[in-house]
């Protein structure tokens, strides 16, 4: 587990000195870590690189924390499942807080549902939850790598206890335009690349990196509609207050 840890920092650039000069800076509350904190981006690129002095956070995660504090006050109640989540502001908040938090990654060719490198595995696309057994799945940047994403929304609906809630974050870099697919599965398994070169993130359980099959456009409420049933409310927040200032920090809510 340490050794997965300290690979984690190292893939996400936690903790190292930068030496670049402050954009700007800010103080502010910090919901990732539940305390008054400054705020520092030394990038113009804020969704990445604004920062929170405490616990490293980025907007992204500052914003859906707020989304789970706000809608669901009493989070800390319930049962949590998170897929893929990197270790620091949100995620180890509620892996510190809430009495029932199951952090999942995905292995591919591993059995669903066991135990591998410290995590239970689960594949969106067909989760080993049991009918109406989670309160609140969480996801933050995971939904522009699952090649069936219809699936897994049918899969997130099915797992959900009524009045359970999706919540999550995945970049709508087609914001103005509809979604585009940019890799899918052929009929023989092999991945087709619709977009050249194809695009990869990075992966906290994979040196390789994840790669990006869907760009969400604006009509992502109407596919998870389409795909399971649900109604999905969006969620923008502006408040350098907060520390929530950035591109794509759009926080989806499905509700059951
Ligand atoms: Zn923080």
């Amino acid at each position: 587990m340490n050794k997965l840890l300290s690979y984690l920092k190292r893939a996400y650039n936690l903790g190292r000195k930068s030496s670049q000069p402050v954009v700007f800076s800010n103080p502010g509350f910090c919901y990732s870590c539940n305390q008054t904190s400054q705020f520092t981006a030394k990038n113009n690129w804020l969704r990445d690189h604004y920062l929170c002095d405490r616990c490293g956070s980025i907007p992204r995660e500052r914003a859906i924390m707020y989304c789970i504090e706000k809608f669901y006050p009493d989070w800390r109640e319930k049962v949590i499942h998170e897929s893929s989540p990197v270790f620091r502001g949100t995620s180890l908040r509620l892996k510190n807080e809430a009495k029932n938090y199951l952090p999942t990654q995905f292995f591919p060719g591993v059995e669903r549902g066991v135990v591998h490198r410290g995590f239970r595995n689960e594949d969106l696309e067909q989760l080993t939850f049991a009918d109406e057994s989670i309160d609140l799945h969480v996801s933050q940047d995971v939904f522009e790598h699952i090649f069936d994403p219809a699936q897994a929304f049918r899969e997130i609906a099915r797992t959900l206890k009524p009045g359970g809630a999706h919540i999550f974050t995945t970049p709508l870099v087609n914001k103005t335009s509809p979604t585009q697919w940019c890799a899918r599965l052929g009929p023989n398994g092999a991945i087709e690349h619709l977009i050249d070169p194809p695009e990869y993130h990075g992966n906290p359980v994979s040196a390789e990196g994840s790669l990006v099959t869907v760009h969400w456009g604006f009509d992502i409420q109407k596919f998870i509609h389409d795909a399971c049933g649900l109604f999905t409310e969006m969620v923008y927040i502006d408040a350098l207050e907060l520390g929530i200032r950035a591109e794509y920090i759009e926080v989806l809510v499905t509700r059951k």
